[in-house]
């Protein structure tokens, strides 16, 4: 699949959605993600609903509306937050097998959070591609655990379709549901999931669970396993990923969606993606190693009277007006605006690097 269709316009394939979890891009600008020729943006539907709330974002237009963002938004389920924070200490609630319930200061307050709550969010939000509420795992937890994992997700994955396709009649431009693929390290039950999932019928596939190991390994394995159980004609959507080298790794094997925060959050820590010279071509962005690109620290000492550009390859608004020894300077004296162009440079090093890895 080359394109994918959405309420909001088409999304050229392979995508890379910045984060923008409270609806900005942090330090950054939504004209940086058009300037990057990026399509869309994730947004975060747990931190929205508590400032400043769906409600509000739907009196006031939706997503798009309130932001002003016109490309394409996606929003996740908001069960991932509750899950981190559940699983960090109980007190903050539990995972029943027919909702999650939340307890946000930990003491008397219940939230009670249903795949049609979910779904309900996320028509509020307006949201072009919105995310079915699963339960996520760690690769090491045991079998039991990814088995309850699979069996809540395919059950909650059958209540969000049922949710969405109430909420979808009313609306002329429908917006599309992913579902989301669990089973943790085992292939068996990860194809299982699949399997099952496409019996309800998604739009897309996203990866669930973590895709790192105790030691902090990225699981290339894994996130395999999770891809040949989902159906080569609909998106696979790698969320939450992830570095350069890890998405062209990860188009090889069928993914064309992301979503990360690591280039912005890259930025706001003075490291800028550079391309190694003459890699920023199609073949390049294809090596086995990964190795196509290399970080500039523009806090570096070499940096503070270097008249050239942070990228001679890169066409974003800093590349083509400003020195290595302006931005160190602004850097240096923390003006905003240092961390403004970092940002606009990291989002153009993805965008260009989505079309190279689009390139036939
Ligand atoms: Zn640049």
């Amino acid at each position: 699949m080359k394109v994918l269709e959405t309420p909001s316009g088409p999304v050229r394939l392979p995508a890379f959605f910045p984060d923008a979890t409270y609806g900005a891009i942090r330090a950054g600008a939504f004209e940086d993600v058009y300037a990057a020729g990026l399509m869309g943006c994730e947004m975060n539907s747990y931190h929205l609903m508590t400032k400043p709330g769906a409600k509000l974002v739907k009196s006031l237009g939706g997503l798009h509306g309130f932001t002003g963002y016109s490309g394409a938004i996606l929003t996740d389920s908001g069960g991932f937050q509750l899950y981190s924070l559940i699983r960090e200490n109980p007190e903050y609630g539990e995972i029943r097998d027919k909702e999650i319930i939340f307890r946000p200061d930990r003491g008397r307050e219940k939230l009670t959070f249903t795949p049609e709550k979910c779904m309900q969010v996320q028509f509020q939000y307006g949201s072009d591609i919105m995310m079915a509420l699963d339960m996520c795992t760690h690769p090491d937890d045991p079998i039991e655990v990814q088995r309850r994992s699979v069996e809540l997700t395919v059950k909650w994955g059958e209540r969000c379709r049922a949710e969405f396709d109430k909420l979808a009649k009313r609306l002329d431009k429908k917006p599309l549901l992913f579902g989301i693929v669990q089973g943790g390290s085992d292939p068996q039950l990860r194809m299982e999931c699949g399997r099952r999932l496409e019996a309800i019928g998604f739009d897309g596939y996203g990866f669930g669970g973590w895709p790192l190991d105790a030691e902090g390994n990225f699981r290339l394995d894994i996130l395999r396993m999770a891809a040949d159980a989902m159906l080569d004609n609909k998106v696979k959507y790698a969320m939450g990923l992830g570095r350069p080298e890890e998405i062209a790794a990860l188009v090889k094997i069928g993914y064309s969606l992301f979503d990360c925060v690591i280039p912005t959050r890259e930025a706001r820590h003075q490291r800028l993606y550079t391309w190694l010279p003459g890699l920023d071509t199609p073949e390049g962005v294809r090596r086995e190693d990964g190795k196509f690109y290399r970080f500039l620290y523009i806090l570096d000492d070499e940096h503070r009277r270097e008249d050239g550009p942070v990228d001679p390859a890169c066409d974003c608004a800093l590349c083509k007006n400003h020195s290595r020894a302006y931005l160190h300077h602004l850097f240096k004296v923390n003006d905003p605006y240092a961390l403004h162009l970092a940002t606009a440079h990291n989002l153009r090093f993805y965008g260009r690097l989505m079309e190279l890895l689009g390139h036939e």
